[in-house]
């Protein structure tokens, strides 16, 4: 395994490590032959760091692959995210911060609405509002399944999380009951194997105890149950590289990503400046610094290109005050690309620069898609920058005699 090679090479030094993460920065021109959002921001900052540094493209996941956010940021922290999967329910508990225990079953869960004989009219429940929503989720919290607590929290419009808190660790490969379409009953949970079989019959009487709860709404009358999964035991970053790691975000979905691979995760209020401060205090303590900064990301979902522009250029004018701090390398990239004209994330790889230590110098002398296609790092999977810059800091020992 690639971890287990990094873990035996890991070597102590007295460097630091920085990872500025503007979300979604990878970008399309609006029309042929124009810039990308990057190359159309003004970044005297991010400029300065490539022509000095040296740049390259990264693909997060694999050629043609289409990233969410999550397998994006474990590929930038070393994680093969094709290897290191997390299940759809672990992901919701993250996006709200649900303090997930290890035995605990997550499942992604939607208000749907099923008419008198139990047939799916709406998987969405008519997209209910987060209004009428939220009453109904605390309605289905605390249904009391024998063998476990239940534990219902709202998340958005129809959807929210359920976890399950069995007495002891069950196998958690259970089937979706979502069928798919409208015009059929929901599936019955189904364990995929043995040891899964008691988590199967504890979501049955809990989606049997929540149709009873219910049963007087006009719409949000059933629910359909997905991703169940549990809180993976992945090799922690801090005994991979041998680095102890900070992570700061706004978002909590960042700071979650951050902790299942063992990270010290801060929150931060939005905002460029709030996140060069809370990196500021928090230095010292740490080796390895995660920044997370969102705003180019939201700004390219919405199609706004002069927004995620602008977005760009706020995370660059808080350059200087990263740098002023003395990280010895520093990689500064996208987890994915989220070009305004698709609005949407994509699978155009994402540009990325590496600053600092021994290095060859490369042809970059700008931050931007096609200057960092002819850098020399090429073109890589996101899985290979943190390595690199451990090896730029110091921080890994020769393979072999
Ligand atoms: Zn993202």
């Amino acid at each position: 395994m690639r971890l287990d090679l990094i873990r035996g090479l890991a070597q102590p030094a007295d460097t630091k490590v920085l990872l500025f993460v503007l979300d979604g920065l990878g970008g399309l021109p609006l029309e042929p032959g124009g810039p990308t959002e990057l190359e159309a921001a003004r970044t005297p900052h991010l400029d300065e760091l490539a022509r000095v540094g040296t740049c390259g493209l990264h693909e997060p996941v694999a050629a043609g692959i289409t990233p969410g956010s999550g397998p994006g940021h474990l590929a930038l922290f070393g994680y093969d995210p094709l290897v290191y999967e997390t299940g759809r329910g672990v992901l919701e508990a993250l996006g709200i911060e649900f303090p997930l225990e290890p035995n605990d079953i997550a499942l992604r869960a939607n208000f749907c609405t099923v008419d008198a004989d139990g047939i799916i009219t709406d998987r969405r429940a008519g997209r209910i509002s987060t209004e009428e929503a939220a009453p109904l989720a605390e309605l289905l919290d605390g249904i009391e399944c024998s063998g476990a607590e239940c534990f219902v929290r709202h998340v958005k419009e129809h959807r929210f999380l359920l976890v399950l808190r069995p007495d002891q660790a069950l196998g958690a490969a259970v089937h979706d009951t979502d069928p798919g379409r409208p015009g059929e009953a929901p599936l019955e949970p189904r364990a995929l194997d043995a040891a899964s079989e008691p988590a199967a019959r504890l979501m049955s009487s809990w989606l049997k105890a929540a149709r009873e709860r219910l049963a007087d709404q006009p719409r949000a009358n059933m629910a359909l149950l997905r991703g169940a999964s549990r809180l993976p035991e992945w090799p922690r970053f801090g005994d991979v590289f041998g680095m102890r790691a900070s992570a700061t975000a706004a978002y909590p979905m960042y700071r979650g990503v951050a902790r299942l691979v063992g990270m010290d995760a801060g929150s931060v209020p939005e905002g460029a400046d709030s996140l060069a401060a809370e990196y500021r205090r928090r230095f010292d303590d740490f080796d390895f610094h995660f920044l997370h900064f969102k705003p180019p990301d939201k700004a390219g979902e919405d199609g706004d290109f002069d927004r995620k522009v602008a977005a760009i250029e706020e995370a660059d004018r808080i350059v200087p005050a990263l740098m002023e701090l003395g990280p010895d390398v520093v990689i500064v990239t996208g987890d994915h690309s989220t070009p305004a004209l698709l609005r949407s994330h994509s699978w155009h790889p994402v540009p990325f620069l590496v600053h600092g230590g021994a290095a060859r110098n490369d042809d970059a002398g700008s931050f931007g898609e096609t200057a960092c296609a002819g850098g020399a790092l090429g073109l890589r999977r996101g899985r290979e920058l943190l390595p690199l810059a451990a090896a730029r800091a110091g921080r890994l020992a020769k393979f072999g005699a």
